[in-house]
């Protein structure tokens, strides 16, 4: 689907990372901007990060203002993203359901939901009766652990086709110009008279006007081979899939018990794919812990009892870049020719529109845009701190 390119010596804009962010960075670079020698270098193949390891939820129900701009600009362009990339990313836009279990759970949705609202955000707080209507395939009223209050909707969100979002970027930002390059891992960088002038690379020195780090769970390890220590901490996170049923479930479901926690969507080949927190544990492991697992599925049950006969048929893991306030990094870092994209714990994959446009802009002018300046790392020294990690699989445990 891409055209296999040779790393050549010189560029004006090297990406590290071939995930969503760095694609999607490098598809703007070369469409809005123009920018003709781009190379993005990636020690994995396309799509083996956590860009093909999540579970396709894309959502901008956030509290804090920033959040909610940037996720509201990414909830937009998903809409539209198979038509502007030519490829059927399967974008569904079928809901996304915070379920509520406890007044207090509810509390703090309607707090949410209000605020999305002033922002001309849809969302909308239903009670028991609303998600009976909404949902009736979750049974509401029957006999169940944690009864269901009522919950947090918004409609525009759903789910994407993680792997066509990685192929279609891809694609398109070969057509563009820019050279992919697999099986490249980036180990050090060189520079001299305060700028970045070039990267070492498992397949040679490469020289580069301006580069990109956007490798997600990795960041961490670029923090020290650039000598910086950054606000991250790199957790797994796991995910798993039933094996396929019928049409079952026809939205997003969010939910948090002190019994278990899960998010649940269908996929389009009828696998129930489920995800809930992290493991717990710094790691850069790709496994899980089974009591992780049963967590989910348990939390999973609670929601829907009849798939309880399910089979698990896969699951898997992917390591996650936690900032320490939940919210994401961009900014130069230690060059001032150097760029990080990255800190997008839990939720990166439903911001790679917003990101891949914005970041692409900052680097090519050199001015962060209104919509990404927030997201600067010097709010950790100042204090400006965006935490909203209640908005990630969050909101009742950590
Ligand atoms: C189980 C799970 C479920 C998730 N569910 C959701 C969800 O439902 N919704 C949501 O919004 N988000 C979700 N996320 C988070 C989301 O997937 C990530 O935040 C996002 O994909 C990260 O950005 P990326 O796609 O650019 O990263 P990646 O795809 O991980 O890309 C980074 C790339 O950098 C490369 N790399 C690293 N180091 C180097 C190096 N030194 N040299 C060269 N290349 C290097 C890696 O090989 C990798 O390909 C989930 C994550 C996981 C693990």
């Amino acid at each position: 689907m891409w055209s296999k390119a040779s790393l050549r010596e010189a560029y004006d804009v090297v990406i590290v990372g071939a995930g969503g962010h760095g694609l999607a960075t490098a598809y703007h670079l070369a469409r809005d901007h123009g920018l003709k020698r781009i190379a993005i270098l990636d020690r994995s193949i396309v799509g083996y990060g956590n860009v093909g390891r999540n579970t396709t939820i894309v959502r901008s129900n956030y509290l804090l203002p920033a959040n909610q701009h940037f996720y509201e600009d990414s909830l937009r362009r998903w809409h539209g993203l198979s038509r502007e990339l030519n490829y059927n990313v399967m974008f569904s836009a079928r809901g996304v359901l915070d379920l509520a279990t406890s007044d207090d759970e509810m509390t703090q949705y309607a707090r949410r939901g209000n605020a999305m609202r002033l922002l001309g955000i849809d969302a909308e707080i239903l009670d028991e009766h609303g998600v009976a209507t909404f949902a009736p395939e979750l049974n509401v009223s029957a006999p169940r652990r944690f009864p269901i209050v009522g919950a947090l909707l918004q409609r525009r969100g759903g789910s994407v086709r993680h792997d066509a979002v990685a192929w279609g970027y891809a694609r398109a930002a070969a057509a563009l110009g820019v050279d992919i390059i697999e099986n490249c891992a980036v180990l050090g960088v060189h520079s001299a008279n305060g700028v970045a002038t070039s990267l070492e690379t498992s397949r040679g020195t490469v020289r580069a006007e301006r580069i990109v780090f956007a490798v997600a769970g990795h960041t961490g390890a670029i923090g020290t081979m650039l000598g910086v220590d950054l606000p991250i901490e790199t957790h797994l996170l796991q995910a798993m899939v039933t094996e396929p049923i019928k049409p079952l479930l026809h939205t997003v479901v969010v939910s948090f018990t002190p019994h278990g926690e899960t998010y649940l969507v269908q996929s389009d080949r009828g696998g129930l794919v489920m995800g809930g927190l992290l493991d717990g544990n710094p790691s850069y492991t790709r496994e899980g812990q089974w009591h992780r697992l049963e967590d989910v599925v348990e939390g999973a049950v609670d929601v829907l009892p009849r798939i309880k006969e399910l089979r698990i048929l896969r699951q898997w893991a992917g390591t996650n870049d936690m900032t320490l306030d939940g919210s994401p990094l961009m900014d130069r870092v230690k060059y001032p020719n150097v760029y990080l994209n990255g800190g997008w714990c839990y939720g990166g994959f439903k911001a790679i529109p917003a990101s891949g446009a914005a970041f692409a802009r900052f680097v090519a002018t050199d001015t962060a845009p209104e919509l990404i300046r927030p997201f600067n790392l010097s709010r950790f020294a100042t204090g400006h701190l965006l935490d909203e990690r209640g908005v990630g699989p969050y909101p009742v445990r950590q």
